[in-house]
Protein backbone atom coordinates (compact mmCIF):
# COMPACT_ATOMS: atom_id res chain seq x y z
CA UNK A 1 0.00 0.00 0.00
CA UNK A 2 0.98 3.05 -1.07
CA UNK A 3 2.03 5.56 2.09
CA UNK A 4 1.16 9.11 1.63
CA UNK A 5 3.15 11.82 2.24
CA UNK A 6 1.92 14.09 5.40
CA UNK A 7 3.31 18.26 4.73
CA UNK A 8 5.97 17.08 7.57
CA UNK A 9 7.42 14.48 5.49
CA UNK A 10 8.83 15.93 2.33
CA UNK A 11 12.27 17.56 2.66
CA UNK A 12 11.94 21.15 2.59
CA UNK A 13 9.74 20.80 5.79
CA UNK A 14 12.43 18.38 7.37
CA UNK A 15 14.85 20.55 6.65
CA UNK A 16 13.32 23.49 8.93
CA UNK A 17 12.92 21.14 12.36
CA UNK A 18 9.99 22.03 14.27
CA UNK A 19 9.57 25.53 11.74
CA UNK A 20 5.84 25.14 10.59
CA UNK A 21 5.09 27.98 8.32
CA UNK A 22 5.93 31.07 8.03
CA UNK A 23 3.71 34.45 9.32
CA UNK A 24 3.33 37.83 8.91
CA UNK A 25 3.74 40.03 12.21
CA UNK A 26 1.41 42.56 11.19
CA UNK A 27 -1.88 40.44 9.67
CA UNK A 28 -0.98 36.67 10.87
CA UNK A 29 -0.99 35.24 7.03
CA UNK A 30 0.52 32.03 6.95
CA UNK A 31 3.18 30.76 3.96
CA UNK A 32 4.95 28.09 3.48
CA UNK A 33 8.34 27.82 4.35
CA UNK A 34 10.28 29.64 1.07
CA UNK A 35 12.71 32.91 0.95
CA UNK A 36 10.04 34.95 1.04
CA UNK A 37 10.19 37.65 3.69
CA UNK A 38 7.42 40.46 2.97
CA UNK A 39 3.72 39.66 3.38
CA UNK A 40 1.64 39.78 0.09
CA UNK A 41 -1.33 41.15 1.35
CA UNK A 42 -0.06 44.20 4.03
CA UNK A 43 3.85 43.55 2.68
CA UNK A 44 4.63 42.84 6.67
CA UNK A 45 7.56 40.92 7.75
CA UNK A 46 7.44 37.36 8.16
CA UNK A 47 8.19 35.50 10.48
CA UNK A 48 8.96 31.95 11.85
CA UNK A 49 6.23 29.77 13.61
CA UNK A 50 6.78 26.66 15.13
CA UNK A 51 4.81 23.80 16.21
CA UNK A 52 7.46 22.31 18.85
CA UNK A 53 7.76 18.85 19.89
CA UNK A 54 8.90 18.02 23.56
CA UNK A 55 12.15 19.84 24.52
CA UNK A 56 13.57 19.23 28.08
CA UNK A 57 16.77 20.59 29.75
CA UNK A 58 18.14 17.49 30.00
CA UNK A 59 18.06 17.05 25.79
CA UNK A 60 19.23 20.57 25.39
CA UNK A 61 22.16 19.99 27.62
CA UNK A 62 23.67 16.41 26.55
CA UNK A 63 23.26 18.13 23.00
CA UNK A 64 26.61 20.10 21.30
CA UNK A 65 28.60 22.82 23.33
CA UNK A 66 27.50 25.30 20.51
CA UNK A 67 23.83 26.88 19.35
CA UNK A 68 22.86 23.59 17.78
CA UNK A 69 21.63 22.32 21.37
CA UNK A 70 19.31 24.46 20.98
CA UNK A 71 18.30 22.85 17.42
CA UNK A 72 14.36 21.86 18.70
CA UNK A 73 13.49 25.22 18.75
CA UNK A 74 15.65 26.54 15.89
CA UNK A 75 14.27 26.45 11.70
CA UNK A 76 17.08 23.82 10.69
CA UNK A 77 17.21 19.68 10.14
CA UNK A 78 17.74 17.84 12.77
CA UNK A 79 21.37 16.55 11.89
CA UNK A 80 22.25 20.33 11.71
CA UNK A 81 25.26 19.32 14.11
CA UNK A 82 26.63 17.17 11.85
CA UNK A 83 26.70 19.65 8.61
CA UNK A 84 30.16 22.67 7.84
CA UNK A 85 28.69 25.55 9.79
CA UNK A 86 30.56 27.83 12.02
CA UNK A 87 28.88 26.17 14.92
CA UNK A 88 28.89 29.08 17.02
CA UNK A 89 27.51 30.27 20.43
CA UNK A 90 27.85 28.98 24.10
CA UNK A 91 29.82 31.98 24.53
CA UNK A 92 30.51 33.36 28.21
CA UNK A 93 28.56 34.65 30.55
CA UNK A 94 30.65 36.60 32.84
CA UNK A 95 29.83 37.48 36.20
CA UNK A 96 30.78 41.26 36.29
CA UNK A 97 31.02 40.83 40.32
CA UNK A 98 33.67 43.93 39.99
CA UNK A 99 31.73 46.20 37.61
CA UNK A 100 28.66 45.52 39.77
CA UNK A 101 30.56 47.02 42.44
CA UNK A 102 31.51 50.17 40.60
CA UNK A 103 27.82 50.69 39.95
CA UNK A 104 26.50 49.64 43.20
CA UNK A 105 24.45 46.90 41.63
CA UNK A 106 23.68 43.69 43.54
CA UNK A 107 23.63 40.96 40.65
CA UNK A 108 25.35 41.59 36.75
CA UNK A 109 26.40 39.46 33.97
CA UNK A 110 28.32 40.24 30.74
CA UNK A 111 26.94 38.35 27.45
CA UNK A 112 30.15 38.40 26.02
CA UNK A 113 29.78 37.51 22.04
CA UNK A 114 32.83 38.18 21.24
CA UNK A 115 33.85 34.78 21.95
CA UNK A 116 32.21 33.92 18.48
CA UNK A 117 34.17 32.45 15.85
CA UNK A 118 34.33 36.16 13.88
CA UNK A 119 33.79 37.69 16.99
CA UNK A 120 30.50 39.09 16.87
CA UNK A 121 26.91 38.10 17.56
CA UNK A 122 26.55 37.59 13.54
CA UNK A 123 27.61 34.23 13.53
CA UNK A 124 24.53 33.24 15.43
CA UNK A 125 22.31 34.91 12.43
CA UNK A 126 24.69 34.03 9.36
CA UNK A 127 24.55 30.30 10.52
CA UNK A 128 20.88 29.67 10.43
CA UNK A 129 20.71 31.63 6.95
CA UNK A 130 23.57 29.41 5.83
CA UNK A 131 21.02 25.89 6.99
CA UNK A 132 17.96 27.87 4.91
CA UNK A 133 20.31 28.52 2.18
CA UNK A 134 21.48 25.18 1.63
CA UNK A 135 17.94 23.67 1.74
CA UNK A 136 16.86 26.26 -0.65
CA UNK A 137 19.57 25.41 -3.54
CA UNK A 138 21.81 28.99 -2.96
CA UNK A 139 24.91 29.31 -4.60
CA UNK A 140 25.84 32.92 -3.58
CA UNK A 141 25.93 34.35 0.06
CA UNK A 142 25.43 37.98 0.53
CA UNK A 143 24.52 40.63 2.67
CA UNK A 144 24.09 44.42 3.42
CA UNK A 145 26.63 44.87 6.17
CA UNK A 146 27.54 47.78 9.01
CA UNK A 147 30.98 45.56 8.77
CA UNK A 148 30.31 42.13 11.67
CA UNK A 149 27.73 40.65 9.44
CA UNK A 150 29.65 40.79 6.06
CA UNK A 151 32.98 39.23 7.96
CA UNK A 152 30.42 36.08 9.10
CA UNK A 153 28.85 35.42 5.92
CA UNK A 154 32.45 35.41 4.35
CA UNK A 155 33.74 33.30 6.81
CA UNK A 156 30.23 30.74 6.81
CA UNK A 157 30.75 30.85 2.94
CA UNK A 158 34.25 29.65 3.12
CA UNK A 159 32.76 26.80 5.40
CA UNK A 160 30.13 25.57 3.72
CA UNK A 161 31.40 25.50 0.41
CA UNK A 162 29.19 28.82 -0.93
CA UNK A 163 30.86 31.87 -3.26
CA UNK A 164 30.06 35.13 -1.14
CA UNK A 165 29.76 38.84 -1.99
CA UNK A 166 28.98 41.29 0.71
CA UNK A 167 27.83 45.34 0.49
CA UNK A 168 29.24 47.14 3.07
CA UNK A 169 29.02 51.31 3.54
CA UNK A 170 32.54 52.63 2.20
CA UNK A 171 34.88 53.81 5.14
CA UNK A 172 34.21 50.95 8.05
CA UNK A 173 37.04 50.16 10.11
CA UNK A 174 40.25 48.40 9.05
CA UNK A 175 38.73 45.36 11.14
CA UNK A 176 35.65 44.99 9.83
CA UNK A 177 36.85 45.19 6.61
CA UNK A 178 40.25 42.90 6.32
CA UNK A 179 37.89 40.59 8.53
CA UNK A 180 35.38 40.51 5.79
CA UNK A 181 37.88 40.15 2.92
CA UNK A 182 40.33 37.40 4.06
CA UNK A 183 37.90 34.33 3.40
CA UNK A 184 38.28 34.99 -0.13
CA UNK A 185 34.72 36.18 -0.87
CA UNK A 186 33.81 39.55 -2.67
CA UNK A 187 33.40 42.44 -0.80
CA UNK A 188 32.14 45.73 -2.34
CA UNK A 189 32.39 48.90 -0.69
CA UNK A 190 29.37 51.22 -1.51
CA UNK A 191 30.15 55.11 -1.59
CA UNK A 192 27.19 55.66 0.86
CA UNK A 193 25.39 55.08 4.13
CA UNK A 194 24.01 51.37 5.63
CA UNK A 195 20.65 52.83 4.69
CA UNK A 196 22.19 53.34 0.65
CA UNK A 197 23.63 49.85 0.84
CA UNK A 198 20.33 48.04 2.42
CA UNK A 199 18.31 50.07 -0.43
CA UNK A 200 21.11 48.52 -3.70
CA UNK A 201 20.61 45.47 -2.34
CA UNK A 202 16.89 45.26 -2.03
CA UNK A 203 17.36 46.70 -6.25
CA UNK A 204 19.56 43.90 -6.73
CA UNK A 205 17.04 40.71 -5.22
CA UNK A 206 14.66 42.37 -7.59
CA UNK A 207 16.76 42.20 -10.58
CA UNK A 208 17.57 38.14 -12.73
CA UNK A 209 21.10 39.10 -11.91
CA UNK A 210 20.42 38.58 -7.73
CA UNK A 211 17.98 35.69 -8.84
CA UNK A 212 20.20 33.19 -6.91
CA UNK A 213 21.75 34.54 -4.62
CA UNK A 214 20.82 34.55 -0.57
CA UNK A 215 20.89 37.88 1.17
CA UNK A 216 21.17 36.77 4.57
CA UNK A 217 19.33 39.22 5.85
CA UNK A 218 16.93 40.34 2.83
CA UNK A 219 15.71 37.09 1.51
CA UNK A 220 16.72 34.97 4.12
CA UNK A 221 15.80 37.25 6.87
CA UNK A 222 13.34 35.25 8.94
CA UNK A 223 15.65 32.01 9.21
CA UNK A 224 18.58 34.68 9.97
CA UNK A 225 16.66 36.57 12.51
CA UNK A 226 15.86 33.44 14.72
CA UNK A 227 19.28 33.06 15.12
CA UNK A 228 19.18 35.79 18.00
CA UNK A 229 16.89 33.67 20.29
CA UNK A 230 19.82 31.38 20.86
CA UNK A 231 21.00 34.52 22.82
CA UNK A 232 18.15 34.48 25.14
CA UNK A 233 18.32 30.74 25.46
CA UNK A 234 22.32 30.49 26.64
CA UNK A 235 21.39 33.78 28.94
CA UNK A 236 18.73 31.21 30.64
CA UNK A 237 20.42 28.07 30.80
CA UNK A 238 23.61 29.80 32.10
CA UNK A 239 21.79 31.70 35.09
CA UNK A 240 20.53 28.03 35.81
CA UNK A 241 17.81 28.15 33.89
CA UNK A 242 16.62 31.63 35.19
CA UNK A 243 15.43 34.50 33.33
CA UNK A 244 17.16 37.43 34.26
CA UNK A 245 14.99 41.18 35.55
CA UNK A 246 16.78 43.37 33.29
CA UNK A 247 18.73 42.86 30.08
CA UNK A 248 20.44 45.18 27.89
CA UNK A 249 20.57 45.07 24.21
CA UNK A 250 22.33 46.88 21.30
CA UNK A 251 19.99 47.70 18.38
CA UNK A 252 21.22 48.55 14.86
CA UNK A 253 17.95 46.91 12.98
CA UNK A 254 16.30 45.89 16.46
CA UNK A 255 15.79 42.39 14.95
CA UNK A 256 18.23 40.86 17.86
CA UNK A 257 16.12 42.44 20.62
CA UNK A 258 13.17 41.40 19.39
CA UNK A 259 14.10 37.79 19.12
CA UNK A 260 15.71 37.77 22.69
CA UNK A 261 12.35 38.59 23.88
CA UNK A 262 10.88 35.76 21.64
CA UNK A 263 13.19 33.25 22.88
CA UNK A 264 12.15 34.40 26.78
CA UNK A 265 8.88 33.89 25.89
CA UNK A 266 9.03 30.48 23.82
CA UNK A 267 11.09 29.18 26.93
CA UNK A 268 8.43 29.96 29.81
CA UNK A 269 5.89 28.70 27.31
CA UNK A 270 7.58 25.40 27.02
CA UNK A 271 7.85 24.95 30.73
CA UNK A 272 11.70 25.48 30.61
CA UNK A 273 11.71 28.09 32.72
CA UNK A 274 9.45 29.60 35.60
CA UNK A 275 7.24 32.19 34.28
CA UNK A 276 8.69 35.65 35.99
CA UNK A 277 8.79 39.54 34.69
CA UNK A 278 11.55 40.54 32.75
CA UNK A 279 12.72 43.83 31.16
CA UNK A 280 14.40 44.47 27.84
CA UNK A 281 16.20 47.85 27.52
CA UNK A 282 17.10 49.24 24.04
CA UNK A 283 20.30 50.83 23.65
CA UNK A 284 21.88 52.88 20.71
CA UNK A 285 24.31 55.78 20.11
CA UNK A 286 23.18 59.20 20.09
CA UNK A 287 24.16 59.68 16.93
CA UNK A 288 21.74 57.12 15.35
CA UNK A 289 19.21 56.95 17.95
CA UNK A 290 16.10 56.73 16.17
CA UNK A 291 14.19 53.76 18.16
CA UNK A 292 15.32 55.87 21.26
CA UNK A 293 14.19 59.13 20.10
CA UNK A 294 10.38 57.55 18.90
CA UNK A 295 10.39 56.01 22.91
CA UNK A 296 11.56 59.38 24.12
CA UNK A 297 8.89 60.79 22.39
CA UNK A 298 6.10 58.28 23.06
CA UNK A 299 5.80 57.89 19.09
CA UNK A 300 4.60 54.27 17.93
CA UNK A 301 6.90 55.74 14.18
CA UNK A 302 10.58 55.61 13.56
CA UNK A 303 11.40 58.76 12.17
CA UNK A 304 15.02 57.74 9.94
CA UNK A 305 17.98 59.59 10.98
CA UNK A 306 21.18 59.81 9.00
CA UNK A 307 23.79 58.33 11.43
CA UNK A 308 26.95 60.05 12.91
CA UNK A 309 28.91 58.12 15.39
CA UNK A 310 31.47 55.89 15.87
CA UNK A 311 29.62 52.83 16.84
CA UNK A 312 29.38 51.74 13.34
CA UNK A 313 28.41 48.14 13.93
CA UNK A 314 24.78 50.55 15.00
CA UNK A 315 24.62 52.72 12.29
CA UNK A 316 21.21 52.29 11.10
CA UNK A 317 19.24 54.81 10.79
CA UNK A 318 16.43 53.55 9.55
CA UNK A 319 15.93 50.58 11.61
CA UNK A 320 13.35 47.62 9.88
CA UNK A 321 12.56 46.15 13.71
CA UNK A 322 12.14 49.89 15.52
CA UNK A 323 8.34 49.62 15.88
CA UNK A 324 8.71 45.93 17.60
CA UNK A 325 11.74 47.13 19.48
CA UNK A 326 9.34 49.89 21.05
CA UNK A 327 6.27 47.38 21.50
CA UNK A 328 8.65 45.04 23.63
CA UNK A 329 10.86 47.37 25.67
CA UNK A 330 6.90 49.03 26.20
CA UNK A 331 5.21 45.92 27.31
CA UNK A 332 8.11 44.32 29.21
CA UNK A 333 8.35 47.59 31.43
CA UNK A 334 11.95 48.55 30.37
CA UNK A 335 12.56 51.83 28.04
CA UNK A 336 15.31 52.96 25.18
CA UNK A 337 18.22 55.18 26.10
CA UNK A 338 21.26 56.42 23.81
CA UNK A 339 24.54 57.52 24.75
CA UNK A 340 26.78 60.08 23.03
CA UNK A 341 30.33 58.51 22.06
CA UNK A 342 32.25 60.07 24.73
CA UNK A 343 30.18 57.70 26.97
CA UNK A 344 31.09 54.83 24.59
CA UNK A 345 34.27 55.56 24.59
CA UNK A 346 34.53 55.38 28.36
CA UNK A 347 32.51 52.55 29.04
CA UNK A 348 34.82 50.39 26.51
CA UNK A 349 37.46 51.44 29.18
CA UNK A 350 35.33 50.74 32.09
CA UNK A 351 34.06 47.33 31.21
CA UNK A 352 38.15 46.07 29.84
CA UNK A 353 39.13 47.55 33.12
CA UNK A 354 36.93 46.15 35.88
CA UNK A 355 36.45 42.83 33.74
CA UNK A 356 38.99 41.97 31.52
CA UNK A 357 35.93 42.34 28.31
CA UNK A 358 37.66 44.25 25.33
CA UNK A 359 34.37 45.22 23.99
CA UNK A 360 33.76 46.77 20.20
CA UNK A 361 31.89 49.99 19.83
CA UNK A 362 28.23 48.33 20.63
CA UNK A 363 29.50 47.17 23.59
CA UNK A 364 29.87 50.51 24.63
CA UNK A 365 26.74 51.50 23.80
CA UNK A 366 24.99 48.78 26.22
CA UNK A 367 27.46 49.46 29.33
CA UNK A 368 26.55 53.16 28.25
CA UNK A 369 22.89 52.89 28.47
CA UNK A 370 23.24 50.20 31.71
CA UNK A 371 25.19 53.39 33.95
CA UNK A 372 23.09 55.91 32.51
CA UNK A 373 19.35 54.16 33.43
CA UNK A 374 21.21 53.47 36.74
CA UNK A 375 21.70 56.72 37.15
CA UNK A 376 18.41 58.16 36.16
CA UNK A 377 16.96 55.21 38.53
CA UNK A 378 15.15 53.48 35.42
CA UNK A 379 17.26 50.68 36.09
CA UNK A 380 16.97 48.73 39.34
CA UNK A 381 20.60 48.43 40.84
CA UNK A 382 19.49 45.35 42.65
CA UNK A 383 17.89 43.17 39.91
CA UNK A 384 19.58 40.44 38.15
CA UNK A 385 20.72 41.89 35.60
CA UNK A 386 22.32 41.08 32.11
CA UNK A 387 24.36 43.33 29.38
CA UNK A 388 25.61 42.07 26.10
CA UNK A 389 28.72 42.72 24.59
CA UNK A 390 28.10 41.38 20.83
CA UNK A 391 31.45 42.25 19.33
CA UNK A 392 35.08 42.51 19.74
CA UNK A 393 36.82 45.20 20.26
CA UNK A 394 40.44 44.34 18.43
CA UNK A 395 37.89 45.10 15.41
CA UNK A 396 37.18 49.23 16.23
CA UNK A 397 40.95 49.64 17.80
CA UNK A 398 40.72 53.68 16.66
CA UNK A 399 37.69 54.16 19.01
CA UNK A 400 40.02 53.72 22.07
CA UNK A 401 42.91 55.68 23.27
CA UNK A 402 45.47 53.23 24.70
CA UNK A 403 49.23 52.42 24.69
CA UNK A 404 52.14 51.74 26.40
CA UNK A 405 52.59 53.15 29.55
CA UNK A 406 56.34 54.09 29.06
CA UNK A 407 59.03 53.31 26.74
CA UNK A 408 62.45 52.55 28.27
CA UNK A 409 65.74 51.23 27.78
CA UNK A 410 66.44 47.35 28.87
CA UNK A 411 67.92 48.00 31.61
CA UNK A 412 66.95 48.02 35.47
CA UNK A 413 68.02 51.30 36.09
CA UNK A 414 65.64 52.80 33.49
CA UNK A 415 62.63 50.85 34.81
CA UNK A 416 63.94 51.86 38.36
CA UNK A 417 63.94 55.85 37.30
CA UNK A 418 60.68 55.81 35.15
CA UNK A 419 59.07 55.74 38.22
CA UNK A 420 56.68 53.08 37.35
CA UNK A 421 57.27 50.45 39.68
C1 LIG B 1 24.45 43.66 14.03
C2 LIG B 1 24.89 43.97 15.38
C3 LIG B 1 23.99 44.17 16.45
C4 LIG B 1 22.47 44.17 16.39
O1 LIG B 1 21.86 43.97 15.24
P1 LIG B 1 20.30 44.04 14.99
O2 LIG B 1 20.23 44.48 13.56
O3 LIG B 1 19.68 45.03 15.91
O4 LIG B 1 19.78 42.67 15.18
C5 LIG B 1 24.52 44.40 17.69
N1 LIG B 1 25.85 44.45 17.89
C6 LIG B 1 26.73 44.25 16.91
C7 LIG B 1 28.18 44.32 17.24
C8 LIG B 1 26.30 44.00 15.62
O5 LIG B 1 27.22 43.80 14.67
Amino acid sequence: MAITATETDTPAARSFGPAAALSCRECGERYDLAPRFACEFCFGPLEVAYEFGEVTREAIQSGPNNIWRYAGLLPVPGNVADLPNMNPGLTPLVRADRLAAELGMRSLHVKDDSANPTHSFKDRVVAMAVEAARTFGFRTLSCSSTGNLAGAVGAASARAGFRSCVFIPAGLEEGKVVMAAVYGGRVVAIDGSYDDVNRFCSELIGDPAGEDWGFVNVNLRPYYAEGSKTLAYEIAEQLGWRLPEQIIVPIASGSQLTKIDKGFRELIRLGLVEDRPYKVFGAQASGCSPVARAYEEGHDVIQPVKPDTIAKSLAIGNPADGPYVLDVCRRTGGAVAHVDDAAVVDSISLLARTEGVFAETAGGVTTGVLRKLLDEGALDPRAETVVLNTGDGLKTLNAVQAGVTATIKPSLDAFKESGLL
